[in-house]
């Protein structure tokens, strides 16, 4: 069946210096060609693939904007079909009016991901490259860039198909000694089998483990400031943001709602939380501060208490300090550039990691940071592997990983080949949906609907 040529507007919406129509499909050439004249007076099914002619785009006779075209040949373009791009001015209007121009002249409006889901359909992304598409779109900082863009490499697929070919010709081998039992197939060795399993399992456990750091770089440490008022949360959350949000001030108790912004210092994505000032209070619209506060300390990844070291413990930092959270805690003790007067003994003794800093001074930063890795995320994360970077993906590897396990069970167990078979394939149908080779309509287009229209 012959498709049809789509269009879509594929950058930004907005007012930009220019914007991309792109039309991929067998009529790619001759819809561009039906609105844009070069000024060479070339036609642009003369063009070969790469190359761009400058010119205008016409509605009849109207002469609508000066564009560049782009033409790009099947195979070698992003669908794998011809592709023309027509980089017009990037107005809001003079973009759509191109678009409807295009659509005049034959193409139809592409669906949300379409490009990218014809590009995995024509085989020129399997699924996990083109899931990192989306991730490498919306990349809010340095790790999570490199990793989406390490898996757009194919660096997941590469891991899978490392150990799955194995998976698939132990399948093969049980079924023909199964099927044909009189025929000269050589005996199966379980005990070579059980190798090449654990194998696959091990490496799904790594790809498992993954996920979280995924995580964390995609949408940053959930991370809270917390301490008695004016220890110097404000005065932190400054300096790691670089600016002036937070209110400073000496008054005890200014910080009353909870600020909260994402910041990317160095390769670290924090989502921090500036709660209130924790303490016993009596001023009404104080409390819901501060029970907002524990609120919001409850749901986070990982807590800054912040104490003040020129000053002794307080009952509140008491309070703090023994309190028994769930996440992990980091003590920044406060204003080093002060005569020192907390115990900091009674604070190494209950909280692992100590970093001293000094807000007014903008000092230890780098301990601090060098700490919140250590905390946050694995010793041995490199974003450049293998790292699973959704929930589909998440999902399919640990299916495959509990069919292993069951492959192992059921040979531990002495169950006939047929049973061991049945797991096996189960993994391996997962690892290939994870890929996409053998992945569902509906699970494909689930994965492109999370795409905006022109991706
Ligand atoms: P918060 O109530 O915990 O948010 O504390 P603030 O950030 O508002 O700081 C309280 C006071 O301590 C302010 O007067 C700050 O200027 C001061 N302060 C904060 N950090 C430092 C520091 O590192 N050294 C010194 N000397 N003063 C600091």
């Amino acid at each position: 069946m012959k498709k049809q040529t789509i269009a879509a507007i594929s950058t930004a919406q907005g007012q930009g210096g220019i914007g991309i129509i792109r039309i991929s499909g067998d009529e790619a050439i001759s819809v561009a060609e039906k609105v844009f004249r070069s000024v060479s007076g070339k036609p642009l099914s003369t063009l070969k693939g790469y190359q761009a002619a400058f010119g205008a785009v016409f509605d009849g006779d109207e002469r609508i904007d000066e564009a560049v075209a782009l033409v790009f040949k099947a195979p070698h373009s992003y669908t794998a079909e011809d592709v023309v791009e027509i980089s017009c001015h990037g107005g809001l209007y003079m973009t759509k009016r191109v678009l409807r121009v295009v659509l005049s002249a034959g193409a139809v409006l592409a669906d949300a991901g379409e490009f990218t889901k014809r590009a995995f359909l024509n085989g020129k992304l399997d699924l996990t490259e083109a899931e990192a598409v989306i991730d490498i779109i919306s990349a809010k900082g340095k790790s999570a860039a490199r990793a989406a863009l390490a898996a757009k490499d194919g660096v997941i697929s590469k891991k899978i198909t490392e150990f799955r070919g194995s998976l698939v010709e132990i399948a093969a081998h049980l079924s023909a000694w199964a099927d044909y039992p009189d025929e000269d197939i050589v005996e199966v060795d379980l005990d070579e089998i059980k190798l090449s399993v654990r194998n696959a399992a091990n490496h799904l456990e790594q790809l498992l483990k993954s996920f979280d750091n995924g995580q964390i770089i995609k949408e940053g440490i959930d991370t809270v400031i917390a301490g008695r008022p004016n220890v110097g949360k404000s005065s932190l959350m400054n300096m790691l943001t670089g600016s002036e949000k937070s209110i400073v001030t000496d008054i005890e108790g200014t910080t009353r709602d909870i600020i909260e912004e994402t910041v990317q210092v160095d390769d670290l994505l924090l989502r921090l939380s500036d709660t209130a000032g924790l303490r016993e209070t009596e001023n009404a619209i104080e409390k819901i501060g501060v029970d907002k506060a524990w609120n919001r300390i409850r749901s986070a990844a990982l807590i800054l208490l912040v104490l003040d070291g020129s000053s002794p413990l307080q009952n509140e930092d008491l309070e703090l300090i023994n309190a028994a959270f769930e996440i992990p805690v980091i003590a920044v003790i406060n204003k080093s550039d002060l005569l020192q007067k907390v115990d900091e003994e009674y604070i190494n003794n209950k909280i692992k990691h100590i970093v001293k800093i000094s807000a007014l001074n903008q000092s230890g930063l780098e301990e601090l940071l060098q700490t919140i890795r250590l905390v946050a995320l694995s010793p041995d994360f490199d974003p450049s592997q293998a790292i699973l970077l959704n929930e589909r993906q998440r999902d399919v590897v640990s299916r495959a990983l509990t069919a292993l396990h069951e492959t192992l069970q059921a040979i531990k167990s002495g169950f006939t080949l047929d049973a061991v078979t049945v797991s096996l394939e189960v993994a391996i149908e997962n690892l290939f949906e994870l890929t996409g080779e053998r992945a569902s309509e509906a699970i494909v287009n689930s994965v492109f609907e999370k795409f905006c229209v022109g991706k």
